[in-house]
C-alpha cells in the first residue's frame, strides 16, 4: 500500500478515537457472561446494526443444537460482509462476544465501561471487546478512506469461545462460513499484547480414566481389589516415565510462557472410593472398587494424536496386566488439535510490517499455551492463513479490574486496517 494511503488511514483512525472508546463501553455494557450465555442476541444485534449502518450486509446465524443453545440462551452470532469495488481477497476479523463471570475483587462496576487514566475498564475490556471495537473501527476506516478497495472485509462477533467455541466459530466453521473459497485471511483480535502476533496454539486432549477393582471388607483388603492402588500404580508410571519424557519433547512453536514449549499433562481431578458421609455418621470399611481421574494433556504440532492416546493406554495396560482382576475404562471428553500458521504466511508478514511501522519496534511471534478459536477456523474450516492479534494485555484477561489501554486500541486498529487493506489487495506488505 502506498505510504500516503496508510497515513490517511492512520489519521482517520486517530480522529475516530472517541467513537472507538464509546463502542468499547457499549459492548462492555452487554453482560454477555458465559456460562450461561447471557445477552448474546442483544450484543450481536447491536454490532450488526452498527455494521449495517456502515454498509455491511449482516447475517445472524444461530448455532441451533450447539451445547447450551436454547430459546432462553440462544447462541446468536453476527457475521457482516462488505465487498469492495474490485476483485481481491477476503479478510475476516473474528471476535468472541462472550466473557467470563466478573468474580470478586473489582473496584469498579464490571459492566459499566468506566473510562479512567486512558483505559476502559470492565469485564471483557481486554478479552476481548476492546479488540472487537478496534477491528470494527479498522474496517470502518477502510470503507471511509478507500471505498473502492479491492476484495472484501468481514467482521464477526461470535459466542462461547470461553467454553470451547462450539456455539460460535466452531459452528460457523462446520457450516461453511470459514471455507477457503469465501475467506482468505483471518485476524482474531484476542488479547496477546499489541506488539505480538500469535501463530497458534497447542492441542488439547481431556480424558477420564476409571480404575475398576472389586469391593471387599476393609479389614481384609486382600479379598478385594483396590482401585485406588491401581490408580496409584498408573500415576507412578506417569510420574516416573511419561512426565520426564514429555518434558524432553520441545516444540518449534514460540509458546509463551516458555514452559509451555514442551508437552504437558495435568491431573484435573481425582476421586476414589465411596463418597465420605457429610453428616455425623462414620464411613464404611470397604475396599475402593472405583477411582476416577481426569487428565488434561496438551500436545505439540510435532506430536501425533494417536500416539498421544496410545502411550496412556499402554501404561494402563501394564497396570492391568500387573493386577489380576483390575480393569480400567477411558472416556475421551474433548479433543482440539494443535494449529500453527507459519511465520512467513501472508497475514503474519502484513501484521509484522505494520506493527513495526506503527509501534516503531519489531513484532514478536508467540503461540498460546491454551487454545482459542483458531483451531476451528483451520481444522473445521479450511482457512489456514489465520492468527490472533489484538490490543489487550494478555495477563489482564479474566482478572478483576480488567482494562484495555485506549492507545493500544488505536495502534492495533491502525495495524489491523493497514494489514487488511494490503491483504485484501493481494499483497503481503
Ligand atoms: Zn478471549
Amino acid at each position: 500500500m502506498p505510504a500516503g494511503s496508510a497515513e490517511r488511514l492512520f489519521r482517520r483512525i486517530d480522529a475516530l478515537r472517541d467513537d472507538l472508546v464509546d463502542l468499547t463501553r457499549d459492548l462492555i455494557r452487554f453482560p454477555t457472561v458465559n456460562p450461561p450465555g447471557e445477552g448474546y442476541r442483544e450484543c450481536a444485534e447491536y454490532l450488526g446494526r452498527r455494521l449495517a449502518a456502515s454498509g455491511f450486509a449482516v447475517d445472524y446465524p444461530r448455532a441451533l443444537g450447539a451445547p447450551g443453545d436454547s430459546d432462553r440462551y440462544p447462541r446468536v452470532n453476527v457475521v457482516a460482509r462488505r465487498d469492495g469495488g474490485r476483485p481481491g481477497r477476503t479478510v475476516h476479523f473474528n471476535g468472541h462476544i462472550d466473557v467470563v463471570e466478573a468474580g470478586h475483587g473489582w473496584t469498579v462496576d464490571p459492566f459499566a465501561g468506566v473510562v479512567r487514566d486512558g483505559r476502559v475498564y470492565g469485564r471483557g475490556a481486554c478479552d476481548m471487546k476492546g479488540g472487537i471495537a478496534a477491528s470494527v473501527i479498522a474496517a470502518e476506516a477502510i470503507l471511509a478512506e478507500s471505498p473502492d478497495f479491492a476484495g472484501a472485509i468481514e467482521v464477526s462477533g461470535t459466542c462461547d469461545e470461553e467454553s470451547g467455541g462450539f456455539g460460535g466459530v466452531g459452528w460457523l466453521a462446520r457450516n461453511g462460513w470459514f471455507d477457503r473459497s469465501k475467506v482468505d485471511h483471518v485476524i482474531i483480535p484476542e488479547p496477546l499484547d499489541v506488539d505480538r502476533v500469535c501463530l497458534g496454539h497447542r492441542g488439547v486432549w481431556w480424558a477420564e480414566i476409571e480404575m475398576k477393582g472389586r469391593i471387599g471388607h476393609g479389614s481384609m483388603p486382600f479379598l478385594g481389589i483396590n482401585a485406588i492402588r491401581g490408580m496409584a500404580a498408573f500415576l507412578s508410571l506417569v510420574e516416573g516415565e511419561l512426565l520426564p519424557d514429555l518434558a524432553r519433547r520441545q516444540t518449534r512453536m514460540p509458546c509463551e510462557p516458555p514452559g509451555a514449549r514442551s508437552a504437558t499433562l495435568n491431573y484435573n481431578s481425582i476421586h476414589g472410593g465411596l463418597a465420605e458421609p457429610r453428616d455425623e455418621t462414620l464411613p464404611a470399611p470397604v475396599v475402593a472398587d472405583s477411582c476416577r481421574l481426569v487428565i488434561d494433556r496438551r500436545y505439540l504440532v510435532e506430536e501425533d494424536f494417536a500416539a498421544v492416546k496410545g502411550e496412556i493406554l499402554a501404561l494402563l495396560d501394564r497396570v492391568k496386566a500387573g493386577t489380576p482382576g483390575l480393569d480400567y475404562r477411558l472416556d475421551e471428553i474433548m479433543t482440539f488439535q494443535p494449529t500453527m500458521t507459519e511465520p512467513d504466511a501472508p497475514v503474519v508478514k502484513a501484521l509484522d510490517h505494520y506493527i513495526h511501522r506503527v509501534l516503531g519496534k519489531p513484532s514478536r511471534h508467540i503461540a498460546s499455551p491454551g487454545t482459542y478459536d483458531q483451531k476451528h477456523i483451520t481444522r473445521h474450516g479450511s482457512v489456514i492463513d489465520c492468527v490472533a492479534y489484538g490490543p489487550g494485555i494478555l495477563d489482564l484477561a479474566h482478572q478483576p479490574d480488567e482494562y484495555v489501554v485506549i492507545d493500544d486500541m488505536i495502534a492495533s486498529a491502525k495495524i489491523m486496517a493497514a494489514a487488511a487493506l494490503t491483504l485484501a489487495g493481494g499483497a503481503s506488505s
